[in-house]
């Protein structure tokens, strides 16, 4: 085989199996437990509530995946918001709920899961007010003065208005929160939360904008934050000292707002309220901010809103801020910011962290890498998906583990062509079931996409994925990598293996499309580029038009890079936002934000029909209407063919004459699409290598029923 032999280094010892080592002493701190209320949490981890797209249809497949994270060391665990009553409903999107016998028992499967393992168990008793249209329960949405939270945003649109509260519904949302805090207890909770953020019913009580009344819950913030007091108050009637009050609220927006009687708006509630939870869990107002992509946020991004809170309650703080390095967790810590460090990404992405980091193995940590992907699942209203963790969500329907794989079934030799997230997943997860793998990549770096994708602005931290992979797989047994090799049929051929995997990705192409989205011919000219070519070196320089139709995040960075080279950039879509599907990783807003920055003027609901080297001509998307855009570039954004020649190749040879028993295409070299998708695609080819083909590809779940 052609190339050099990547650096390689043999410790003898596979992944997760590095015995002796101990936890650095500088980390103690993190171990510490800490009381909240009448329970005590074993450390300092703790997971705060996130969606996780698995309603009370998923019990199991929710429980696995909660008690994923308590074996890996979270010392609480919280299940995501659930809603207490039918005036709640979420739908479509795939939110739980505590509203019966059936879902009591529904979330027991999850406390007693998470409490084998020692962790406290948390729920987020949550009423989303006017956030929610009630479209399968047909009540009326609930709001303290008939605002409907983010009218004109997809997925909040509604062309129903909510109701105004009177006192008898007041007194009946205080109703429910107390029974639903009665229910939590009987399914075996330990921390049980009243949730007052992100746009939902109390937290618009606290909010000027939305509550306008002028009766005692109305007005001044004293008033204003009556209601959440109450709620407080009967939730603590209710689980007597079984279990521990959590308040969970936003901070953001009442930061901002002037208070005649302390530093800020949000300064007073925190005062006002500051000896009645158990907890206080702090967090920002709105999806992008507070659960803010790497692309426009660093890590502990949250500090500016929430560090006053410590200094106001002596109630412990847990706070986010997509915390994966245990020295900023100290450092939080340290400079009393926070007393819990909150995880929801990161404990997606690794739900071994803690151990992790109490085993002295830090650098084994798989470092959440702030796509969001995790995000678009919830509206995507499917189970959790993860960039970074293939096995999230797969717990109990796959029966994945994150930290162990079920060892090799034969003494196969594997190739791997293809570096990229892919081929690195696939050689490593083959590797710690004890295949000998090979993993083989023409280019002169292991990384595929992401060595040019994380050098575009703002993504720099998805090179932990390529980091977290070749980092493994350089301390493993019974791996060779190697680079500058461009590997033909032939060279497969004489290699002596029996199984082949090309993960030999995709290249973007110049088509273009027709309004009804058919692929319909290309644009070609010395100065109409790809990605692809960008990646290879070949830059446009001058005028530039960016024609998006991929609708994630290339055709918006691609263009934010062209302008940071010094070129005057234009974006055009046919889509009705400039990175219309970032819509769904929380990251839409600021996309906008970030092209206006840099002076790059987006066109939406237009069509790129032709380009002659002065102009492009665009074509309305619903009337056809051309207009001319003078510009000297074009690149296209659209679609990717994979690059599967060498498969293709490989199957008109004799296979078997040369002892293969299989060649199988992975990640974009057989479906082009999101990173996420070829690593879980690199990884299911690893976990189901010589195992027996089943009918069903995932066990299937089903909601708790009562006789
Ligand atoms: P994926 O996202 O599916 O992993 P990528 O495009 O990121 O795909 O990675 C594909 C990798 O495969 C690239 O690093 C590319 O250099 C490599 N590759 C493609 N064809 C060959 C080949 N014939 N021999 C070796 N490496 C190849
Ligand atoms: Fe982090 Fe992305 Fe995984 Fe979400 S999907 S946990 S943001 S790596």
């Amino acid at each position: 085989m052609a190339g050099d032999t990547a650096t390689l280094t043999r410790s003898g010892m596979s992944a997760g199996e590095n015995p002796g080592q101990r936890r650095n002493p500088r980390y103690d701190i993190l171990f510490e437990p800490v009381k909240i209320g009448p329970v005590t949490a074993p450390n300092r981890f703790y997971q705060v509530p996130h969606a996780s797209g698995m309603t009370n249809a998923l019990p199991r497949v929710r429980a696995s995946f909660r008690e994923t994270k308590a074996e890996g060391g979270w010392g609480v665990v919280c299940t995501g918001a659930c809603s207490i009553h039918p005036t709640s409903d979420d739908s479509p999107l795939p939110f739980a709920r505590l509203w019966d016998k059936a879902d009591i028992q529904s979330h027991a499967l999850m406390t007693e899961a998470v409490h084998r393992h020692g962790s406290l168990a948390g729920i987020e008793l949550w009423h989303g007010g006017a956030s929610t249209f009630n479209r399968t329960s047909r009540l009326a949405p609930l709001s303290p003065s008939g605002t409907p939270w983010m009218a004109t945003h997809v997925g909040f649109m509604s062309n129903l208005r909510p109701k105004v509260m009177d006192r008898a519904d007041i007194l009946d949302l205080l109703r429910w929160q107390a029974e639903g805090a009665r229910k939590a207890r009987s399914a075996g909770f330990d921390i049980v939360y009243v949730y007052a953020g992100m746009g939902y019913l109390p937290y618009e009580f606290l909010l000027p904008e939305y509550n306008h009344r002028t009766d005692e819950y109305g007005g001044s913030v004293a008033n204003r934050v009556r209601l959440v007091q109450q709620m407080i108050e009967v939730t603590k009637e209710a689980v007597g000292d079984s279990c521990g009050v959590a308040l969970r609220i936003s901070l953001e927006e009442l930061r901002a707002k002037a208070s005649p009687h302390a530093q800020s708006e949000a300064h007073e509630v925190i005062e006002r309220l500051k000896d009645l939870p158990d907890l206080f869990d702090v967090k920002m107002d709105s999806s992008p901010t507070d659960c803010s992509a790497s692309r426009f946020s660093e890590e502990g991004s949250h500090e500016k809103v929430i560090d006053f809170v410590k200094k106001v309650t002596t109630k412990p703080v847990v706070g986010v801020g997509r915390f994966t390095s245990p020295d900023t967790m100290v450092s939080q810590l340290k400079r009393g910011v926070l007393d819990l460090i909150g995880g929801a990404r990161p404990s997606i992405a690794d739900p071994f962290l803690p151990k992790k980091i109490d085993e002295g193995r830090e650098d084994e940590i798989r470092e959440c890498i702030g796509c969001n992907i995790c995000i678009s699942s919830w509206h995507d209203s499917v189970p959790v998906r993860c960039t970074q963790n293939p096995t999230i969500g797969e717990e109990w329907r796959r029966g994945w583990h994150p930290e162990r794989m079920q060892p090799k079934k034969s003494d196969d030799k594997i190739l791997v062509v293809g570096g990229g997230p892919a081929g690195l997943e696939c050689a490593l997860s083959l590797a710690r079931r004890g295949y000998a793998v090979t993993l083989a990549d023409k280019g002169r770096a292991f990384g595929g996409r992401l060595n040019f994708e994380t050098r575009l602005p703002g993504l720099s931290a998805w090179r932990r994925v390529l980091d977290y992979r070749l980092g493994r797989l350089q301390t493993m047994n019974k791996v060779d990598l190697f680079l500058e090799s461009d590997l033909s049929a032939d060279d497969i051929l004489e290699f002596g293996c029996q199984h082949v995997v090309t993960a030999t990705g995709s290249r973007w192409t110049n088509e273009i499309y027709t309004s009804m989205e058919v692929p319909v011919g290309r644009i070609d000219g010395p100065n109409v580029f790809t990605p692809s070519d960008l990646a290879e070196g070949r830059l446009p320089a001058g005028p530039t038009v960016v024609f998006d139709f991929d609708n994630y995040y290339m055709g918006g960075v691609v263009a934010e890079h062209l302008a940071e080279l010094g070129n005057q950039v234009s974006y055009v879509t046919p889509a009705g936002h400039a990175s219309a599907w970032t819509i769904m990783t929380n990251e839409l807003p600021r996309v906008h934000q970030a092209l206006s920055r840099r002076g790059i003027t987006v066109t939406t609901l237009n069509r790129i029909t032709a380009f002659d080297g002065e102009a492009a001509t665009l074509a309305q998307l619903f009337t056809g209407a051309e207009t001319k855009f003078a510009c000297r570039n074009l690149v296209i954004v659209g679609l990717r063919r994979p690059e599967d020649a060498l498969y293709h190749a490989l199957m008109e040879r004799d296979l078997a004459g040369a002892g293969i028993k299989s060649v199988t295409r992975v990640g974009d070299a057989l479906a082009p699409g999101a990173i996420v998708h070829a690593v879980h695609a690199g990884h299911r080819y690893a976990r189901e290598l010589d195992e027996p083909v089943s009918e069903e590809p995932y066990k299937l779940d089903a909601p708790v029923v009562l006789s």
